[in-house]
């Protein structure tokens, strides 16, 4: 009998996997994802499934070019952070494209990350479907982009259910997060920014969790430095994955503001019964420690 349950479970959850996020490491120049470091796309792949799997039913169309309906899709080049373009590329519906790469960012920046961009000739209806590809109005378009520094010293998580101490690395698993959540228009598409009202942000989901509207820290794609939630699924209290930084010796999983404020831009979250499940044994995580680098879109 126990069997036949947990059969059935696994049944119900497949069936919603709607959402797919595809890594492309086509531009990753740097080889921080290929050559020597290939196993490295393991480690993001499994965020990129953390998080698809917190966002399952959200369903996108195709975008498919044809006739006189053409396009091209922008992003930042994650391997030189120049502005760069796909021309023409088709995407299959419900799929997200997040190019991926490394660099020497500089400064105190582990990881960057944003939705991506287009530019477009045809209908007005073509138009719709590059930007909002069935959502709604919101600007859940093709994907986006990610880089992460090269000069960091970065810890590799093999079991991110559990957490251990990683003294003077950063967390790749933390970092990847953010910047995912980043690409996928936290912070980064008009569907946020117009939310933005003096420094707070007014999402119906997002307030509702916070009790009032967040404030936001300094350029608006961040909740304030320090700002605490609970872990997704769990009561357990954690900085937001989505404040501006993260120390050393740290691990973020995605809470609940950070949730609804994916919830506000258009993505739809999965019951919370399958999220206590992905969550179990997320324990209580030292935060005290003291922030020495920054993450930012
Ligand atoms: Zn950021």
């Amino acid at each position: 009998m126990k069997k036949l349950w947990l059969a059935f479970l696994l049944t119900a959850a497949a069936a919603q996997a709607q959402f797919t996020i595809v890594f492309d490491y086509t531009y990753d120049t740097e080889e921080f994802f290929t050559g020597t470091n290939l196993g490295r796309q393991t480690y993001l792949e499994a965020v990129g499934t953390y998080v698809s799997n917190l966002l399952s039913p959200t369903a996108l169309n195709a975008i498919t070019p044809s006739g006189g309906n053409t396009w091209s899709a922008t992003f930042f080049n994650p391997g030189d952070g120049t502005s760069d373009s796909v021309s023409n590329p088709t995407y299959a519906a419900n799929v997200y494209t997040i190019y991926a790469g490394g660099r020497v960012l500089g400064g105190s920046t582990l990881g960057v990350g944003g939705a991506g961009g287009f530019s477009a000739s045809g209908s007005g209806t073509w138009f719709d479907d590059i930007r909002y590809r069935g959502n709604g109005t919101f600007n859940t378009g093709w994907g986006g982009s990610l880089s992460f520094d090269t000069a960091t010293n970065w810890y590799f998580d093999d079991d991110i259910n559990t957490t251990e101490s990683f003294a003077g690395q950063f967390d790749f698993f933390s970092v990847a997060l953010h910047e995912i959540v980043h690409a996928l228009g936290f912070g980064t598409t008009t569907s946020w920014t117009s939310l933005v009202n003096a420094g707070t942000f007014t999402g119906a989901y997002a307030s509702a969790v916070a009790g009032e509207n967040p404030t936001l820290a300094s350029g608006n794609g961040h909740w304030a430095i320090g700002t605490m939630s609970t872990i997704v699924g769990t009561e357990t209290a954690q900085e937001t994955a989505m404040d501006p930084d993260i120390a050393a010796n740290q691990r973020k999983y995605l809470t609940e503001l950070d949730l609804a404020g994916l919830q506000d831009i258009g993505y739809t979250a999965v019951p919370e019964p399958a999220t206590l499940a992905l969550l179990a044994g997320a324990g209580a995580l030292g935060l005290a420690v003291r922030r020495r680098r920054r993450v930012r879109a």
